[in-house]
């Protein structure tokens, strides 16, 4: 120890909040069927961690890990080879594809280290950023969001369906950073906070803002993929969005009961109308309409939400259950 600390102390960007700083950084990157852009994702990696290691910035047990989400390509046996180019690769293996949330779970909850960058295997998010994470991190900040500076690389479609969708989480009263994904600085601090959250139904970035702690912003450019597909396809996208909702707000249970309400009352007036109509003029009293299109209406609006009300049910039985959110089948 006593020679660290003599080889650092001259350093001044060494310390935070005055202490000295012998940070070791842990890159977190959950891989699904990513054989594709895992050799260029690792080369680029490393290289970055090896500036940062010779930089004096962060400490040389500093490391990759990858995170396999159950593949069914070859990712798991290129992770092996890296580990087995470097001890600096690490790999964990999950037993079977647990999803994107889980699987970086997994990683967050199994690395140790001072300081946890979780970024996607696909070259998406801006490796340059992590400096100006560490940045941040120095200068107090505990957890560190990296948000799309902007988002002209994704289709017209994500663009305008995730805006849409973070306005709604707004008005459902969920806090969220608009335009951050799970790009992020986590500190050691704020992963052992994480840790006590013990839901199975995971939407992370719902869960990072309630931790509290000091928090920063790094604003990158999202490029597009590097290789490969997306592995979320729209239905993926959709059950991850209405769990995002349901996670953290029952403001749909309470529109149930508004609607439910103004249509009870809607239809009162319309009786009211009725029967104003049957006794008082010698208008036809329309028959068929008014009978079959409420009936539709109604028995539409009462489906909808007995889906939104079944939807919480069904998350209460998976929360109920408390079974493990992944498995972890080798380390490396
Ligand atoms: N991923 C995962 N498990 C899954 C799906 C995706 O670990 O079941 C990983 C994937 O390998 C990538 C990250 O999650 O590192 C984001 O996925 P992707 O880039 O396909 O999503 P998109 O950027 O299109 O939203
Ligand atoms: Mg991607």
């Amino acid at each position: 120890m006593s020679e660290y600390v003599e080889s650092l102390t001259l350093d001044k960007d060494l310390f935070r909040n005055g202490e000295l700083l012998a940070t070791t950084l842990n890159l977190v990157v959950p891989c699904y069927n990513e054989e594709e852009v895992l050799p260029e994702t690792s080369t680029r990696l490393f290289a970055l961690l090896d500036r940062l290691i010779k930089a004096g910035e962060v400490s040389d047990e500093s490391r990759i890990v990858f995170v396999d989400d159950g593949s069914r390509d070859h990712t798991w046996s290129i992770i092996e080879a890296l580990h087995a180019t470097n001890a600096r690769y690490g790999g964990i293996k999950l037993s079977r594809n647990r999803g994107h949330q889980n699987a970086l779970l997994a990683g967050l909850l199994t690395v140790q280290g001072d300081v946890i960058v979780s970024l996607d295997a696909d070259l998406q998010d801006d490796v340059e950023a992590i400096p100006r994470m560490l940045a941040q991190y120095r200068l107090g900040a505990e957890i560190v969001f990296g948000v799309r500076h902007k988002r002209d690389t994704d289709t017209f479609f994500k663009r305008f369906t995730a805006r849409n969708y973070y306005k709604l989480l707004g008005t459902f009263g969920v806090d969220i950073q608009p335009g951050h994904a799970d790009f992020r600085l986590m500190s050691r601090k704020t992963v052992e906070a994480l840790r006590q959250f013990q839901e199975v139904n995971l939407f992370l970035r719902g869960i990072i803002p309630l931790l509290g702690f000091k928090t920063a912003v790094v604003e990158y450019e999202r490029a597009p993929r590097f290789a490969g597909e997306s592995k979320y396809p729209l239905g993926k996208m959709l059950a991850f969005a209405f769990d995002g909702i349901t996670s953290f707000s029952a403001v749909p249970l309470q529109w149930s009961t508004r609607i439910g309400a103004l249509l009870a009352f809607g239809s009162l007036c319309f009786g009211a109308w009725a029967a104003f109509a049957r006794l008082f003029t010698d208008l036809t009293v329309p028959g068929w309409a008014s009978t079959v299109i409420p009936m539709y209406f109604l028995g539409g609006i009462q489906l909808l939400f007995l889906g939104v009300i079944g939807g919480y049910i069904s998350k209460t039985y998976a929360e109920t259950k408390q079974r493990p959110r992944f498995i972890i089948e080798r380390t490396l």
